[in-house]
């Protein structure tokens, strides 16, 4: 029988997780985005007050302590966005960001029981796309040497990847070479596809690679499908499935009035901007007031367009029929416009909108 993901208790058989333990910790992880995105807009939040509360959140939902440099990041983030006019920041605000970053981050991220030293070489290790393999070794002799045990300097390799992953996703994006030297660190330490994906980010590099892929105007191939799967779609004889989501909702309705808590998104038409990192994302849900669910199902994302498979409807939306995208958390929402008629927006939930919204982004740009 599997123990439990986040409480450790028995979970039952086939399953990796309670379902409540699971919900509890994806409302706390959005809960403690939010209070660290308004920390940062607030001066009378001081900085162990504002950890005293994370670090009671952190133990009530199953959040894990090495996570808070990342919530905080994502939180920074947030209120940067907050301050920006179209949701794309500028230099001034991106500068700003990056201080209040750094100021708070070392003081966050100390690590007191583990050699600082080492795990800075590890991440730069993790990170080389040129004259890895000497680092690599050097490497493994810096922690033969040290006074690390087998086990602790295992935890400090996994916790380097994860932050260059997450160094990697909040800056520029995977490309196909960091991809590989992210990968070839994990094969030299001998580090498994389960203890690498605990917190999803094996996922999340197969996913930024896809992107990278996407915005250099290629189909990425990074998804196999089986026939069965495909042909369940009922796609055009010229479209290709590009990535599958098991279980989404579609919600149609009239585009909310009240978009203050949005970041406006990008036109659909034109040149997409650069790539989005998922610290955007956090904390911004989809809207469900006023919008009507049509259709639950699994949906794709085709070098077409969206489509959602149910057995009450189908729906298919273009690329081209996307008048601006509207980025969410948990999916993508696209607004449809047509003349004399007021605006109309569609949302696809399918719980990954940072990789959702980057991805469609590009394609319709294809
Ligand atoms: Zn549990």
């Amino acid at each position: 029988m599997g123990s439990c993901r986040y409480c450790g208790r028995g979970a039952g058989w086939f399953r990796t997780s309670h379902p409540g333990c699971r919900d509890a910790h994806r409302s706390g992880l959005a809960r403690m985005v939010d209070l660290a995105a308004r920390a940062a807009e607030r001066p009378e939040f001081t900085q162990q007050r504002v950890m005293q509360l994370l670090a009671r959140l952190a133990q009530e939902c199953y959040v894990a302590d090495e996570d808070l440099p990342a919530i905080l990041a994502a939180g920074w983030h947030i209120s940067a966005m907050n301050r920006t006019v179209d949701g794309i920041p500028t230099r001034a605000e991106t500068d700003w960001l990056r201080e209040l970053r750094e100021s708070q981050f070392t003081a966050v991220a100390t690590d007191t029981h583990e050699e600082p030293a080492l795990l800075t070489a590890a991440v730069a290790a993790a990170l080389a796309t040129s004259n890895q393999t000497p680092r690599l070794e050097r490497l493994s002799r810096l922690l033969e040497q040290s006074s690390v045990t087998d086990v602790a300097g295992h935890t400090l390799l996994l916790r380097a990847w994860e932050r260059a992953v997450l160094r990697l996703l909040g800056d520029t994006g995977i490309d196909l070479d960091r991809e590989a030297a992210l990968l070839r660190y994990a094969h030299h330490f001998g580090l498994d596809d389960g203890e690498l994906d605990r917190y999803g980010m094996l996922r999340q590099i197969i996913q930024g690679a896809a992107i990278a892929a996407s915005a250099a105007g290629l189909i990425p191939h990074r998804m196999t499908f089986q026939d069965i799967v495909v042909a369940s779609l009922g796609l055009h004889r010229s479209e290709q499935p590009v990535w599958l989501f098991d279980d989404a909702e579609y919600r149609l309705g009239p585009l909310p009035s009240d978009r203050s808590a949005a970041i406006t998104g990008v036109a659909a038409a034109g040149r997409p901007p650069p790539y989005y990192p998922p610290q955007l994302f956090a904390g911004r849900q989809a809207p469900s007031d006023g919008l009507e669910t049509v259709a639950t199902g699994r949906m794709a994302l085709t070098n077409h367009g969206l489509v959602v498979r149910s057995a009450t409807a189908d729906v298919t939306l273009s690329y081209g029929s996307v008048h601006r995208w509207q980025p969410y958390q948990d999916g993508i929402g696209a607004i449809m416009a047509q003349p004399d008629q007021p605006e109309r927006l569609a949302v696809f939930l399918n719980g990954d909108g940072w990789f959702t919204y980057n991805l469609a982004r590009d394609l319709a740009a294809i």
